[in-house]
């Protein structure tokens, strides 16, 4: 961090080299207040131009990202040190998304007629989502296009604007993101970016401008977002952490599970919400699948199949979750403490590691893995739903229907059966998780309507002869009709048993 004469800034370094990448400026409560002031009014004028307008803008903002998809991914690459090919893999599920919700928001959120019901004949009942004003965006490093993009896309497409607040150690690529906004929207500021610390994300977070905050990060970050939501009564959707496992069925296709573990495993350095941390594999299996595992594994390089670890701070986790589990009994078949070399850490496949233990139970966000032997695919579930965390989940098994089964059981709010991940990459599914993994959605129609308000409208027709009464002039024998039709409508008991 260094100090100039008029602004604060701050530096963000390529964690593989540690050459600085860029030069940001730290925005303070007065700069944050700035923008969300201005947001307001852009969010007024964008509001205003309908479905049909935005989809117009939001469509050729689509254009845009994409004819710059290597620039950004070089950006992505400099400040995460993640390979080229991610980053560029990244950007292209935002687009998909930014796609999808732009030419879904009006069949989501426009105005529709919904049923009355016998007691509403009179009525016509309307139902629409409207935009909340500004939605405040705070978004984490390791996927710093498709993560808050899952926010922002989704929260233009609904008609708010946004003010953005990159994670400290991306700043360059969300000052891209909106940059490139202005390309396709010049006219109004209906998407900024405020950069800097920690601080500056409580004071967008406390501001009473705000709409809501869509907050990815850390469970204990969300917390204290949370709370600083709560001065303002400020709706939060919190994506947070995961812990998320992956069971193996006895007659799962083994070396597409081991080719999909290692991958949702290790990729992006392990750097992943709905990485895999733990892996759960039925008897049967569990000598072939840890071949074809350990094989796949010790033919991984970091710092060429991935990156680095991000953020420094993060190998002590690693290093601390790893020797623990080794200290514990565990076994460490590929790998161990010694692959924490930072900021690189090689591949590490542990076995046999209590279910206690912190490489188990707690988010390492590395290229770790602990393999776990079980009786059955009961005991797998219930191992696997044994953590705080619920956000994804994946599971490989022959029979689609045990597959289905274990797939709706499992306590997470995403899972992918006989492939790993595969829910990011499909715009209608929602996006989130249960426990310590957060509340609400991107994503999707749940993700779109996230960022509205429900505006229910009913509509009088025609009084309804001799049931006026929601009047002080009805009269008795109106409310014995009442009670003579809600009897005819609802009185029936039904045998519980039949
Ligand atoms: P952090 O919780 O450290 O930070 C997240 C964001 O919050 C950053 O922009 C950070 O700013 C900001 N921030 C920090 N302190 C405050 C505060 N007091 N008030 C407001 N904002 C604040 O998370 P990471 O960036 O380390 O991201 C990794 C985490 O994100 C992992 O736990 C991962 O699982 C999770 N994640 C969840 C996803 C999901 O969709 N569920 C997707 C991707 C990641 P700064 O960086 O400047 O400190």
């Amino acid at each position: 961090m260094s100090t100039a004469t008029e602004q604060r800034t701050f530096d963000s370094v390529n964690p593989a080299t540690g050459a600085v990448v860029g030069t940001h400026p730290l925005h303070d409560a007065a700069a944050v207040h700035a923008a969300v002031e201005s947001a307001g009014e852009a969010a007024r004028w964008w509001a205003s131009l309908g479905f049909e307008g935005r989809k117009r803008r939001l469509l050729d903002y689509k254009a845009v990202l994409t004819r710059n998809l290597t620039r950004i991914a070089r950006v992505i690459h400099e400040e995460t040190g993640k390979p080229m090919d991610d980053a560029v893999l990244e950007t292209v599920f935002a687009i998909s998304h930014l796609d999808w919700a732009t030419r879904n928001a009006r069949k989501v959120l426009g105005p529709r007629r919904v049923p009355t019901g016998l007691m509403g004949v009179n009525l016509t009942a309307t139902l629409q989502y409207l935009p909340l004003g500004v939605v405040g965006v705070i978004g984490p490093w390791n996927y710093p296009v498709f993560t808050p993009m899952g926010s922002i896309g989704y929260a233009l497409a609904a008609g708010n604007a946004v003010v953005f607040k990159p994670s400290e150690l991306t700043p360059g690529v969300g000052v891209l993101l909106a940059e490139l906004f202005t390309e396709s929207v010049p006219e109004r500021k209906v998407f900024q970016v405020v950069t800097g610390l920690g601080e500056t994300g409580a004071a967008l977070a406390g501001h009473p401008g705000i709409g809501k905050i869509a907050f990815t990060g850390s469970t204990a970050t969300a917390k204290r977002v949370m709370a600083a939501c709560a001065a303002n009564l400020t709706p939060l959707v919190a994506e947070c952490g995961g812990k998320d496992a992956l069971i193996v069925d006895a007659d799962a296709d083994i070396p597409a599970a081991a080719d999909a573990a290692l991958w949702g495993a290790m990729s992006n350095a392990g750097q992943t919400c709905v990485g895999v941390e733990r892996i759960y594999v039925v008897e049967r299996a569990y000598d072939d699948f840890m071949r074809e595992l350990g094989e796949r594994a010790r033919a991984l390089r970091s710092g060429e199949d991935y990156g680095p670890i991000t953020m420094p701070a993060q190998t002590d986790i690693i290093r601390r979750h790893v020797e623990d589990a080794l200290a514990r009994g565990g076994k460490a078949v590929v790998g161990g403490a010694e692959s924490v070399r930072p900021p690189y850490v090689d591949p590490v496949v542990l076995t046999d590691v209590p279910e206690d233990s912190s490489a188990v139970r707690e988010e390492t966000f590395g290229p770790t893995i602990t393999v776990r032997k079980v009786a059955t695919l009961e005991e797998a579930l219930e191992k696997a739903n044994a953590v705080a965390y619920g956000l994804g989940g994946t599971i490989f098994s022959g029979s689609p229907r045990r597959a289905m089964e274990l797939a709706r059981a499992m306590l997470s709010g995403m899972t992918a059966i006989n492939s790993v991940i595969s829910f990011v990459g499909v715009p209608a599914l929602p996006f989130g998780g249960v426990g310590d993994s957060g509340f609400g959605r991107i994503h999707g129609a749940d993700g779109l309507r996230e960022f509205t308000r429900p505006k229910a409208i009913s509509r009088q027709r025609f009084p309804l002869p001799g049931m006026k009464i929601t009047s002080f002039t009805r009269s008795p024998a109106e409310m014995e009709r009442l009670v003579k039709l809600v009897t005819f409508l609802h009185g029936r008991r039904k045998s519980p048993l039949s």
